[in-house]
C-alpha cells in the first residue's frame, strides 16, 4: 500500500497529477491537489514525472 502526499506549499495547482493518475488518487480543491484516494495508488510514477514542482511524495507502507 502506498501513501501519497502533496506538499501544498510546492503545489502550483496545474492539475497534471489529477489528469494523468489512472487511479483517480487526486482531486483538485481550492487550487491545490489533494490525494483523497491514496489507498488506490499503484505506484505507476506518472504523477511524479508530470509534477513540475516536486510536490508529490509517495512512500510504501
Ligand atoms: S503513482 Fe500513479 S497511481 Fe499513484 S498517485 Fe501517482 S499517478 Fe496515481
Amino acid at each position: 500500500m502506498y501513501i501519497v502526499t502533496v506538499d501544498t506549499s510546492k503545489c502550483d495547482g496545474d492539475g497534471k497529477c489529477a489528469d494523468v493518475c489512472p487511479q483517480g488518487v487526486f482531486e483538485m480543491q481550492d487550487g491545490k491537489s489533494n490525494p483523497v484516494n491514496t489507498d488506490e495508488c499503484i505506484f505507476c510514477e506518472s504523477c511524479l514525472a508530470e509534477c513540475p514542482t516536486g510536490a508529490i511524495t509517495i512512500t510504501e507502507q
